[in-house]
Protein backbone atom coordinates (compact mmCIF):
# COMPACT_ATOMS: atom_id res chain seq x y z
CA UNK A 1 0.00 0.00 0.00
CA UNK A 2 1.41 3.26 -1.09
CA UNK A 3 1.58 6.59 1.38
CA UNK A 4 -1.32 8.31 -0.71
CA UNK A 5 -3.92 5.28 -0.36
CA UNK A 6 -2.88 4.90 3.62
CA UNK A 7 -3.97 8.49 4.09
CA UNK A 8 -7.64 7.70 1.97
CA UNK A 9 -8.33 4.58 4.45
CA UNK A 10 -11.71 5.69 6.28
CA UNK A 11 -11.77 6.58 9.69
CA UNK A 12 -12.69 3.77 11.20
CA UNK A 13 -10.17 1.14 9.13
CA UNK A 14 -7.68 -0.25 11.49
CA UNK A 15 -4.76 -1.57 9.49
CA UNK A 16 -2.67 -2.94 12.26
CA UNK A 17 -4.33 -3.81 15.95
CA UNK A 18 -1.20 -2.36 17.94
CA UNK A 19 0.75 -4.14 21.11
CA UNK A 20 3.42 -2.14 21.01
CA UNK A 21 3.58 0.37 24.28
CA UNK A 22 2.44 3.22 21.68
CA UNK A 23 1.21 4.97 19.70
CA UNK A 24 -1.53 2.81 20.81
CA UNK A 25 -4.75 2.02 18.49
CA UNK A 26 -7.16 5.29 19.50
CA UNK A 27 -10.91 5.58 19.16
CA UNK A 28 -12.60 6.78 16.63
CA UNK A 29 -13.72 9.89 17.88
CA UNK A 30 -10.04 10.99 18.79
CA UNK A 31 -8.30 10.36 15.30
CA UNK A 32 -11.78 12.39 13.66
CA UNK A 33 -10.90 15.25 15.77
CA UNK A 34 -7.61 15.47 14.41
CA UNK A 35 -9.22 17.34 11.50
CA UNK A 36 -11.15 19.75 13.53
CA UNK A 37 -10.96 23.56 12.30
CA UNK A 38 -7.92 25.63 11.96
CA UNK A 39 -7.33 28.01 14.73
CA UNK A 40 -4.78 30.67 15.48
CA UNK A 41 -3.04 29.68 18.71
CA UNK A 42 -3.03 33.12 20.12
CA UNK A 43 -6.92 33.51 19.96
CA UNK A 44 -9.43 32.59 22.92
CA UNK A 45 -10.42 29.79 20.65
CA UNK A 46 -6.94 28.14 21.67
CA UNK A 47 -6.86 29.10 25.53
CA UNK A 48 -10.16 27.18 25.84
CA UNK A 49 -8.77 24.05 24.31
CA UNK A 50 -5.75 24.18 26.41
CA UNK A 51 -7.76 25.59 29.60
CA UNK A 52 -10.04 22.34 29.09
CA UNK A 53 -6.85 19.62 28.09
CA UNK A 54 -4.74 20.86 31.11
CA UNK A 55 -8.46 20.62 33.54
CA UNK A 56 -8.72 17.15 32.55
CA UNK A 57 -4.91 16.11 32.70
CA UNK A 58 -5.38 17.80 36.35
CA UNK A 59 -8.11 15.27 36.80
CA UNK A 60 -6.80 12.79 35.62
CA UNK A 61 -3.63 12.64 38.00
CA UNK A 62 -5.97 13.04 40.91
CA UNK A 63 -4.88 16.81 41.09
CA UNK A 64 -6.84 19.62 43.10
CA UNK A 65 -7.64 23.08 42.33
CA UNK A 66 -3.99 23.59 43.54
CA UNK A 67 -2.53 22.09 41.11
CA UNK A 68 -1.58 22.78 37.34
CA UNK A 69 -0.77 21.17 33.81
CA UNK A 70 1.62 22.55 31.51
CA UNK A 71 1.45 20.85 27.92
CA UNK A 72 4.21 20.53 25.28
CA UNK A 73 4.38 19.91 21.98
CA UNK A 74 6.68 16.76 22.05
CA UNK A 75 6.94 13.14 22.73
CA UNK A 76 6.98 11.85 26.60
CA UNK A 77 10.67 12.49 26.35
CA UNK A 78 10.50 16.22 25.82
CA UNK A 79 8.29 17.03 29.22
CA UNK A 80 10.64 14.77 31.28
CA UNK A 81 13.58 16.52 29.86
CA UNK A 82 11.74 20.25 30.30
CA UNK A 83 11.33 18.64 34.05
CA UNK A 84 15.04 18.17 34.72
CA UNK A 85 16.68 20.53 33.28
CA UNK A 86 14.21 23.49 35.44
CA UNK A 87 13.34 21.53 38.46
CA UNK A 88 16.93 20.99 40.18
CA UNK A 89 18.52 23.84 42.44
CA UNK A 90 21.93 25.55 42.51
CA UNK A 91 22.91 23.56 44.80
CA UNK A 92 20.92 20.50 44.64
CA UNK A 93 21.03 16.93 42.94
CA UNK A 94 18.67 14.68 41.71
CA UNK A 95 18.79 10.89 43.12
CA UNK A 96 17.83 8.70 39.88
CA UNK A 97 16.34 5.22 40.78
CA UNK A 98 17.45 2.81 37.41
CA UNK A 99 15.95 -0.84 37.36
CA UNK A 100 15.66 -0.60 33.33
CA UNK A 101 16.17 1.78 29.94
CA UNK A 102 14.02 4.07 31.38
CA UNK A 103 15.20 4.85 34.51
CA UNK A 104 18.51 5.08 32.91
CA UNK A 105 17.13 7.46 30.39
CA UNK A 106 16.64 9.92 33.09
CA UNK A 107 20.35 9.91 34.31
CA UNK A 108 21.30 10.19 30.79
CA UNK A 109 19.33 13.45 30.15
CA UNK A 110 20.91 14.34 33.26
CA UNK A 111 24.22 13.82 32.66
CA UNK A 112 23.90 15.16 28.71
CA UNK A 113 22.74 18.60 29.92
CA UNK A 114 25.13 18.80 32.99
CA UNK A 115 22.30 18.11 35.90
CA UNK A 116 23.76 17.26 38.97
CA UNK A 117 22.66 13.21 39.71
CA UNK A 118 23.52 10.24 41.70
CA UNK A 119 23.17 7.22 39.54
CA UNK A 120 21.75 4.22 41.64
CA UNK A 121 21.76 1.07 40.15
CA UNK A 122 19.59 -1.65 41.00
CA UNK A 123 20.16 -4.05 37.66
CA UNK A 124 18.04 -4.89 34.85
CA UNK A 125 14.25 -6.00 36.35
CA UNK A 126 15.16 -5.50 39.64
CA UNK A 127 12.68 -4.23 42.30
CA UNK A 128 13.72 -0.99 44.33
CA UNK A 129 15.86 -1.43 47.21
CA UNK A 130 14.46 0.10 49.94
CA UNK A 131 17.34 0.44 52.58
CA UNK A 132 19.74 1.73 49.71
CA UNK A 133 17.43 4.56 49.00
CA UNK A 134 17.32 6.00 52.44
CA UNK A 135 20.75 5.12 53.40
CA UNK A 136 21.41 7.52 50.57
CA UNK A 137 19.35 10.18 51.52
CA UNK A 138 20.33 9.92 55.18
CA UNK A 139 23.84 10.99 54.10
CA UNK A 140 23.56 13.05 51.05
CA UNK A 141 21.93 16.27 52.12
CA UNK A 142 22.62 17.90 48.70
CA UNK A 143 19.94 15.56 46.95
CA UNK A 144 17.02 17.69 46.60
CA UNK A 145 14.71 15.40 44.69
CA UNK A 146 14.31 11.68 43.45
CA UNK A 147 13.71 10.67 40.08
CA UNK A 148 11.76 7.71 39.27
CA UNK A 149 10.00 5.66 36.85
CA UNK A 150 6.11 4.28 37.35
CA UNK A 151 5.89 1.39 34.57
CA UNK A 152 9.01 0.83 33.43
CA UNK A 153 8.28 -0.23 29.74
CA UNK A 154 11.43 -1.79 29.22
CA UNK A 155 10.69 -5.08 32.01
CA UNK A 156 6.74 -4.32 32.50
CA UNK A 157 7.69 -3.39 35.81
CA UNK A 158 5.76 -1.41 38.11
CA UNK A 159 7.80 0.00 40.86
CA UNK A 160 5.68 0.90 44.02
CA UNK A 161 5.04 4.74 43.91
CA UNK A 162 3.14 5.27 47.24
CA UNK A 163 6.46 3.76 49.08
CA UNK A 164 8.92 6.09 46.93
CA UNK A 165 6.84 8.80 47.48
CA UNK A 166 6.24 8.21 51.65
CA UNK A 167 9.84 8.37 52.00
CA UNK A 168 10.36 11.66 49.38
CA UNK A 169 8.11 13.07 52.12
CA UNK A 170 10.05 12.11 55.14
CA UNK A 171 12.98 13.36 54.11
CA UNK A 172 11.70 16.36 52.67
CA UNK A 173 12.50 15.61 48.98
CA UNK A 174 10.75 16.44 45.56
CA UNK A 175 9.44 13.35 43.76
CA UNK A 176 9.89 13.44 40.10
CA UNK A 177 8.00 10.72 38.12
CA UNK A 178 7.44 9.36 34.92
CA UNK A 179 4.00 8.32 34.41
CA UNK A 180 4.33 8.76 31.14
CA UNK A 181 3.16 4.52 30.53
CA UNK A 182 1.18 4.49 33.74
CA UNK A 183 -0.82 7.50 33.87
CA UNK A 184 -4.86 6.72 32.92
CA UNK A 185 -4.05 2.74 33.22
CA UNK A 186 -2.50 2.36 37.05
CA UNK A 187 -4.22 4.34 39.86
CA UNK A 188 -1.58 7.54 40.55
CA UNK A 189 -3.10 10.37 43.05
CA UNK A 190 -0.43 13.38 42.80
CA UNK A 191 -1.34 14.42 46.47
CA UNK A 192 -1.79 10.70 48.27
CA UNK A 193 1.28 9.56 46.49
CA UNK A 194 3.17 12.73 47.44
CA UNK A 195 4.47 13.30 43.57
CA UNK A 196 6.24 16.74 43.14
CA UNK A 197 6.20 16.57 39.26
CA UNK A 198 4.48 14.24 37.76
CA UNK A 199 5.08 13.85 33.66
CA UNK A 200 3.41 12.19 31.14
CA UNK A 201 2.14 11.45 27.03
CA UNK A 202 -0.59 11.86 25.07
CA UNK A 203 -0.26 8.74 23.59
CA UNK A 204 0.25 5.85 26.07
CA UNK A 205 -2.70 4.47 28.45
CA UNK A 206 -4.66 7.77 27.82
CA UNK A 207 -5.20 6.64 24.05
CA UNK A 208 -4.61 9.88 22.20
CA UNK A 209 -2.24 10.55 19.31
CA UNK A 210 1.39 11.15 19.46
CA UNK A 211 3.09 14.39 19.85
CA UNK A 212 1.83 16.32 23.08
CA UNK A 213 3.42 15.69 26.68
CA UNK A 214 2.74 17.67 30.20
CA UNK A 215 4.17 18.15 33.70
CA UNK A 216 1.69 18.46 36.48
CA UNK A 217 2.50 19.76 39.11
CA UNK A 218 1.22 22.19 42.30
CA UNK A 219 1.49 26.04 41.30
CA UNK A 220 3.19 26.67 44.50
CA UNK A 221 6.18 24.43 42.93
CA UNK A 222 6.08 25.76 39.65
CA UNK A 223 6.01 29.11 41.10
CA UNK A 224 9.34 28.56 42.42
CA UNK A 225 11.36 27.73 39.21
CA UNK A 226 11.50 31.13 38.94
CA UNK A 227 14.44 30.99 41.79
CA UNK A 228 15.90 27.97 40.17
CA UNK A 229 18.58 28.08 37.59
CA UNK A 230 17.47 28.15 33.57
CA UNK A 231 19.59 25.43 31.72
CA UNK A 232 17.23 25.36 28.76
CA UNK A 233 15.36 27.85 26.24
CA UNK A 234 12.69 25.93 24.68
CA UNK A 235 11.93 23.26 27.44
CA UNK A 236 12.04 26.22 30.06
CA UNK A 237 8.99 24.49 32.64
CA UNK A 238 9.06 28.03 34.29
CA UNK A 239 9.01 30.36 31.06
CA UNK A 240 6.12 27.34 29.54
CA UNK A 241 4.10 27.72 32.87
CA UNK A 242 4.66 31.44 33.07
CA UNK A 243 3.45 31.80 29.40
CA UNK A 244 0.31 29.13 29.89
CA UNK A 245 -0.79 30.40 32.83
CA UNK A 246 -0.19 34.02 33.27
CA UNK A 247 -0.22 35.19 30.05
CA UNK A 248 -2.62 32.21 29.05
CA UNK A 249 -0.77 31.87 25.77
CA UNK A 250 1.60 29.09 24.41
CA UNK A 251 5.44 29.99 24.25
CA UNK A 252 6.06 28.67 20.88
CA UNK A 253 3.52 27.33 18.23
CA UNK A 254 1.86 24.16 19.37
CA UNK A 255 0.53 21.23 17.58
CA UNK A 256 -3.31 22.29 17.44
CA UNK A 257 -4.71 19.67 15.65
CA UNK A 258 -3.27 17.51 18.39
CA UNK A 259 -4.99 19.06 21.35
CA UNK A 260 -8.41 18.44 20.05
CA UNK A 261 -7.30 15.03 19.66
CA UNK A 262 -5.33 14.94 23.18
CA UNK A 263 -8.90 16.51 24.92
CA UNK A 264 -11.39 14.27 23.59
CA UNK A 265 -9.11 11.08 24.52
CA UNK A 266 -8.82 12.56 27.78
CA UNK A 267 -12.77 12.79 28.14
CA UNK A 268 -13.09 9.39 27.37
CA UNK A 269 -10.57 8.31 29.65
CA UNK A 270 -12.59 10.63 32.18
CA UNK A 271 -15.87 8.64 31.15
CA UNK A 272 -14.39 5.28 31.26
CA UNK A 273 -12.79 5.80 34.58
CA UNK A 274 -9.09 4.93 35.38
CA UNK A 275 -10.41 2.26 37.15
CA UNK A 276 -12.47 0.52 34.86
CA UNK A 277 -9.45 1.10 32.08
CA UNK A 278 -7.00 -0.44 35.05
CA UNK A 279 -9.93 -3.45 34.79
CA UNK A 280 -9.57 -3.85 30.82
CA UNK A 281 -6.02 -3.71 30.58
CA UNK A 282 -5.49 -6.10 33.03
CA UNK A 283 -8.31 -8.22 31.73
CA UNK A 284 -6.55 -8.30 28.71
CA UNK A 285 -3.23 -8.97 29.74
CA UNK A 286 -4.43 -11.63 32.05
CA UNK A 287 -6.16 -13.48 29.05
CA UNK A 288 -2.37 -13.20 26.84
CA UNK A 289 -0.06 -14.47 30.29
CA UNK A 290 -2.67 -17.75 30.66
CA UNK A 291 -2.33 -18.35 26.82
CA UNK A 292 0.80 -17.83 26.47
CA UNK A 293 1.90 -19.92 30.10
CA UNK A 294 -0.11 -23.02 28.95
CA UNK A 295 1.94 -22.32 25.39
CA UNK A 296 4.75 -23.22 27.97
CA UNK A 297 6.05 -19.67 27.23
CA UNK A 298 7.74 -17.83 30.42
CA UNK A 299 8.02 -14.18 30.99
CA UNK A 300 10.97 -11.82 32.01
CA UNK A 301 9.35 -10.77 35.31
CA UNK A 302 6.99 -12.55 38.24
CA UNK A 303 3.62 -11.20 37.04
CA UNK A 304 2.89 -9.92 40.61
CA UNK A 305 4.99 -7.07 39.67
CA UNK A 306 4.07 -6.43 36.13
CA UNK A 307 1.75 -3.60 35.37
CA UNK A 308 -1.60 -4.06 33.46
CA UNK A 309 -0.12 -2.15 30.32
CA UNK A 310 2.76 -4.85 29.10
CA UNK A 311 4.24 -8.63 29.46
CA UNK A 312 7.48 -8.96 28.18
CA UNK A 313 8.22 -12.99 27.23
CA UNK A 314 11.00 -14.47 26.43
CA UNK A 315 10.86 -16.16 22.62
CA UNK A 316 11.08 -19.86 22.38
CA UNK A 317 14.15 -21.16 21.13
CA UNK A 318 14.91 -21.34 17.57
CA UNK A 319 12.65 -18.22 16.77
CA UNK A 320 14.04 -14.99 15.89
CA UNK A 321 11.72 -11.63 17.04
CA UNK A 322 12.26 -11.08 13.30
CA UNK A 323 10.54 -13.71 12.23
CA UNK A 324 7.78 -13.40 14.84
CA UNK A 325 7.06 -9.99 14.24
CA UNK A 326 7.46 -9.88 10.39
CA UNK A 327 4.55 -13.17 10.61
CA UNK A 328 2.01 -11.25 12.83
CA UNK A 329 2.53 -8.15 10.75
CA UNK A 330 1.24 -10.25 7.92
CA UNK A 331 -1.70 -10.94 9.73
CA UNK A 332 -2.05 -7.53 11.29
CA UNK A 333 -0.89 -7.42 14.45
CA UNK A 334 2.33 -5.47 15.58
CA UNK A 335 4.37 -6.94 18.48
CA UNK A 336 7.45 -5.23 19.75
CA UNK A 337 11.22 -5.95 20.61
CA UNK A 338 13.09 -5.97 23.79
CA UNK A 339 14.60 -2.37 24.53
CA UNK A 340 18.07 -2.73 25.48
CA UNK A 341 17.04 -6.27 26.98
CA UNK A 342 20.32 -8.85 27.50
CA UNK A 343 17.35 -11.44 27.12
CA UNK A 344 15.81 -12.29 23.89
CA UNK A 345 12.56 -10.88 23.91
CA UNK A 346 9.72 -9.70 23.02
CA UNK A 347 6.60 -7.34 24.48
CA UNK A 348 2.85 -7.34 23.88
CA UNK A 349 1.15 -4.14 25.54
CA UNK A 350 -2.42 -4.26 26.08
CA UNK A 351 -3.01 0.01 25.82
CA UNK A 352 -5.35 1.46 23.51
CA UNK A 353 -8.72 0.92 21.98
CA UNK A 354 -8.55 -3.36 22.47
CA UNK A 355 -11.14 -5.32 22.80
CA UNK A 356 -11.39 -8.55 24.22
CA UNK A 357 -11.91 -9.83 20.19
CA UNK A 358 -8.68 -8.17 19.48
CA UNK A 359 -7.30 -10.30 22.02
CA UNK A 360 -8.60 -13.43 20.93
CA UNK A 361 -7.83 -12.84 17.50
CA UNK A 362 -4.05 -11.99 18.17
CA UNK A 363 -3.98 -15.11 20.41
CA UNK A 364 -5.49 -17.57 17.60
CA UNK A 365 -3.05 -15.52 15.38
CA UNK A 366 -0.10 -15.59 17.31
CA UNK A 367 -0.54 -19.38 17.70
CA UNK A 368 -0.84 -19.93 13.64
CA UNK A 369 2.41 -18.07 13.22
CA UNK A 370 4.44 -19.88 15.51
CA UNK A 371 2.88 -23.27 14.29
CA UNK A 372 3.68 -21.61 10.41
CA UNK A 373 7.37 -20.16 11.60
CA UNK A 374 8.40 -23.98 13.17
CA UNK A 375 6.65 -26.05 9.71
CA UNK A 376 8.80 -23.81 7.74
CA UNK A 377 12.26 -23.91 9.35
C1 LIG B 1 7.35 5.95 26.08
C2 LIG B 1 8.07 6.29 27.30
C3 LIG B 1 8.80 7.49 27.40
C4 LIG B 1 8.89 8.52 26.30
O1 LIG B 1 9.32 8.07 25.11
P1 LIG B 1 9.04 8.99 23.81
O2 LIG B 1 9.68 8.23 22.71
O3 LIG B 1 9.62 10.31 24.07
O4 LIG B 1 7.55 9.05 23.68
C5 LIG B 1 9.41 7.78 28.60
N1 LIG B 1 9.32 6.96 29.65
C6 LIG B 1 8.61 5.81 29.60
C7 LIG B 1 8.53 4.96 30.83
C8 LIG B 1 7.98 5.43 28.42
O5 LIG B 1 7.29 4.29 28.36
Amino acid sequence: MNSSCLSQLPIEQRQYTLLNPGPVNVHNSVRAALSGPDICHREVDFFQLLRLTRDKIVNVCNGTSDYAAVILTGSGTAALESALISIVPKEGKILVLDNGSYGERISKIAASCSIPFKHLKFGWAKSFDLIQIRNILEFDPTISAIGMVHHETSTGMLNPLNTIGSIAKEYNKELVVDAISSLGGEGLNIVTDNVTWCIGSSNKCIEGTPGLSFICASHKVFKDLTNRPRRGFYLDLGAHYNSQYIKESPLFTPSVQTFYAFERALQILIDEGVKNRNLRYQRHANRIRSVLKSLGFKFLISEKDMSCALTVVYLPKGITYQQLHDDLKKRGFIIYTGQDDPNPVFRLATIGQLTDSDIEKFLYSFQESITFINKNL
